[in-house]
């Protein structure tokens, strides 16, 4: 039998970030920090995760902007999939988050589910984690010590782990705004609707004058993080868009994956899927690099 009722757990719901880091500081391994709740919940119904206290950080009301200054999109931890989903500014700035994030499960989940919390829970099927390794995003932390911002590179660490101290709370996430000529794609097989990706992939390429000046592949549920493809990207910078380039940069992009078996596929049918993404995920984004000149 899975229990379904949550076990025992104390309460707390700081109304400041000070306050919230303290009581991380106290607690520390023994706290989780409660954002939507749309994944620690179910993990502790089914009691895979433990806290003896959860945080949270819903009443930190900071913690849910969007701004863009100087050619950077600043991402409050609380702000919600569906209002990043709902954005202007976001689609206009970082297309590609704005692909990603209606596949994400459901509309209720999204509805909850924030942008910070699929972040920092670091699922390696989930759409965000690839969208930020491909973008190079950067992780603004608080913790008692002050502030650390932590490159994307830096921040998925294995399944479900990050680089976040105990006693830090992430507090927003920080994307490059989209330039001129940039097409995105966020491609994924799932087998149903709202399902985490078997494989997905993050997409940015960016044309100048009919050249791809820029780059990005990055890929959900190949391994325990989100994976660059770097050898593929570096294969297209300088080259113009066609079906054979493509076609190259997928078994370039594939050729050292080594992904993991599970009942959703074996590592080959992963890779072949994976392949397939690449091809079709640089031709859309070349599609609508067009659009964006
Ligand atoms: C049925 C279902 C389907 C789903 N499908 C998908 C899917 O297809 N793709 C996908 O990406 N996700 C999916 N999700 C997960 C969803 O996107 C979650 O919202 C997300 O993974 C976690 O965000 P949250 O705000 O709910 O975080 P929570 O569940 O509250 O927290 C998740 C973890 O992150 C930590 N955390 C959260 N915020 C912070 C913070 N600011 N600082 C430090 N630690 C923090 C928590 O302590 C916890 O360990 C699905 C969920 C459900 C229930």
């Amino acid at each position: 039998r899975v229990p379904m009722k949550l076990p025992y757990v104390e309460y707390e719901a700081p109304t400041t970030m000070a306050e919230a880091v303290d009581l991380l500081a106290e607690h520390q391994d023994e706290a989780s920090v409660l954002a939507g709740g749309q994944s620690l919940i179910p993990l502790m119904a089914l009691r895979l995760a433990r806290p003896a206290v959860l945080i949270d950080i819903n009443g930190l009301s900071e913690l849910s902007l969007v701004a863009v200054e100087d050619g950077r999109v600043t991402i409050g931890a609380m702000t919600r999939e569906y209002v990043a989903e709902d954005s202007a500014t976001v689609g206009d700035t970082v297309p590609l988050l704005a692909a990603a994030l209606p596949l994400i499960g459901h509309e209720a989940i999204r509805s909850r589910g924030t942008i910070g919390g699929s972040l920092a829970h670091a699922d390696p099927a989930a759409e965000l984690p690839a969208v930020a390794r491909a973008l190079d995003a950067e992780f603004v932390v608080r913790g008692r010590a002050g502030e650390r911002v932590v490159p994307a590179a830096d921040w998925f660490e294995g399944y479900l782990a990050t680089s976040r101290r105990p006693d830090e709370i992430l507090a927003e996430v920080r994307f490059p705004a989209a330039g001129p000529g940039t097409g995105v794609a966020f491609l994924e097989v799932a087998r149903r609707h709202g399902d985490f990706a078997i494989v997905g992939l993050a997409v940015s390429l960016t044309l100048a004058d009919g050249v791809i000046s820029d780059a990005r592949l990055a890929f959900a549920g190949v391994s325990d993080v989100p994976v660059r493809a770097a050898e593929a990207e570096d294969l297209l910078v300088g080259q113009r868009p066609s079906a054979d380039l493509f076609a190259e940069a997928a078994r370039v992009a594939t050729a050292a994956l080594d992904p993991p078996a599970d009942l959703n596929g074996s590592p080959e049918y992963r890779k072949q899927i994976a392949a397939t993404l690449v091809r079709r995920g640089l031709q859309a984004a070349a599609d609508n690099a067009d659009e964006r000149q």
